[in-house]
Formats: C-alpha cells, sequence, structure tokens
C-alpha cells in the first residue's frame, strides 16, 4: 500500500500494532476536518508489524494517550515534507482525565465534577491505580 507523503503535518510511528484505531479514537482524530490515514500493521524491522497514523496538519496531541496505549510509538513532525522533529514517548507518572476507574463505587463514578487520576505503579507491567480507590488499570 502506498500513502501520499504528508507535506505539513504529524506522523504517529511505530504504533504497536493492533493499537492505531483506539490511539484514532481517544485523540478524538475523528473529529478533524484534514485527511488522517491509520496504516495497519506496516511492516517494521523491530518488532515485524506496526500501526502508523498521518495526519494532515499541525494539531496538538496528548502525548500521555500515545504513550499509555502505545509506550514505543514515535511522533515525527513533518515540514515541507521534511521531519524537522522526532518525540519519542514515554510512560506518563500520572494519567489524568485519560481513562475512567473500573470501579462502580468509586468516588468518580457518583461525583461528576471530580478529575480522574491514576498514577504509575508498575513501569514493566505499564500498570496504573487510581488514586481515590487503589483499582488497577491496564490499557
Ligand atoms: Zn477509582
Amino acid at each position: 500500500m502506498k500513502i501520499d507523503a504528508i507535506k505539513n503535518g504529524i506522523v504517529i510511528d511505530h504504533i504497536t500494532a493492533g493499537c492505531g484505531m483506539q490511539i484514532y479514537n481517544m485523540l478524538g482524530l475523528d473529529k478533524l476536518d484534514c485527511s488522517v490515514a491509520i496504516i495497519k500493521n506496516a511492516p517494521s524491522l523491530k518488532t515485524g508489524k506496526k500501526d502508523i497514523i498521518k495526519i494532515d496538519s499541525h494539531i496538538d496531541l496528548n502525548l500521555d494517550i500515545i504513550s499509555f496505549l502505545s509506550p514505543n510509538a514515535t511522533v515525527n513532525i513533518i515540514e515541507n515534507e521534511v521531519c524537522v522533529e522526532k518525540r519519542s514517548v514515554d510512560l506518563p507518572e500520572r494519567l489524568v482525565n485519560i481513562i475512567r476507574c473500573k470501579n462502580p463505587r468509586c468516588i468518580t463514578t457518583t461525583e461528576q465534577e471530580i478529575r480522574h487520576e491514576f498514577i504509575l505503579s508498575d513501569r514493566a507491567k505499564r500498570e496504573y491505580r487510581c488514586i481515590y480507590c487503589d483499582t488497577k488499570a491496564n490499557p
């Protein structure tokens, strides 16, 4: 498959194969007016397969969402068909208003105004815990 190179925009590369759609949804890319391409199962030297997202515009991306779902992803900023910046993402220590607690008795499910906050509890397992009730959350 051949996708036109983008002139100005963002390429999220090295996404864990199978995570591209989830990142697309959680970043809210369906709400953009510009063209967005998701390439699934592209060949990768490192991991065999990867997903790639190309966004034909410069937008602010929530890097915490990308690193939570796919910690090995890289974010490339493209200007005039040249990659001017390459950012690797790192697992965030805190996730604020990105995921919701699964515990039905957690205060975040009953109080509307409260923020959903998780702290990284195990980096190797990519495991987070709700700061209010300690319930585990994984991607
Ligand atoms: Zn909770």
